[in-house]
């Protein structure tokens, strides 16, 4: 990611900041121009709460670069208690411990160091509730 892209997912990234449809309620993240549900176009923003449940997950063995000092990593999709589902790493745990339906809370930590420039990214990340 450049560094311009980056700096335009702060919000997003740094604050988990979603999409509340003024009409039906449904909350989308990332924010979008019209509701999927309902296809209204008016939001508010709401930070999300960052706490969820496992619905599953993989383990990443032979990693991306810049991401190979964090190998083997697992990555699962998270239902958050607002209800939307989202992707991210799982860290501060040993991967192959994990099972669906543990209990997850996001926390901000270092990403990737981006290429040549050397840039660290910041993003959020899922950690078990109960260190495993
Ligand atoms: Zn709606």
């Amino acid at each position: 990611m450049n560094v311009p892209k980056h700096w335009r997912a702060i919000p997003e990234r740094y604050r988990m900041e979603a999409g509340k449809c003024r009409k039906c309620g449904e909350i989308s993240f990332p924010s979008r121009l019209i509701c999927p549900a309902c296809n209204h176009n008016e939001f508010d923003l709401v930070n999300l709460s960052g706490k969820g449940k496992l619905l599953t997950h993989t383990i990443i063995r032979t990693a991306p670069e810049g991401f190979g000092d964090f190998a083997p990593y697992a990555v699962g999709i998270v239902e958050l208690e607002e209800g939307v589902r989202i992707m991210g790493q799982i860290t501060d745990c040993d991967p192959e411990k994990l099972k669906t339906g543990d209990k997850l809370t996001s926390k901000f930590r270092r990403m990737n160091e981006e290429g040549k420039t050397g840039m660290i990214m910041y993003s959020y990340k899922f950690v078990p509730d109960i260190g495993i």
